[in-house]
């Protein structure tokens, strides 16, 4: 199988919300940071941004789990 198949699998296709246009031209500043997608029908823009990661501790076995004192 073709990689790109591979890598479509389970995947939904995306619309803009406004038009349901499903092109897209994207842009970027930098490569890292910020994706825009611009629809090619009403030229709407979306913001793909990664959102900063946070820690979840839960609780496992005993009696206590750790935390700031
Ligand atoms: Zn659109």
């Amino acid at each position: 199988m073709p990689k790109t198949q591979s890598l479509l699998l389970n995947q939904q296709q995306m619309g803009c919300g406004g038009c349901g246009g499903r092109t897209f031209k994207v842009y970027t500043p930098d490569k890292t940071a910020l994706i825009v997608l611009e629809c090619d029908v009403c030229k709407s823009t979306s913001l793909v941004e990664p959102e900063p990661a946070s820690l979840k501790i839960e609780w496992g076995d005993g009696d206590g789990r750790i935390t700031v004192l």
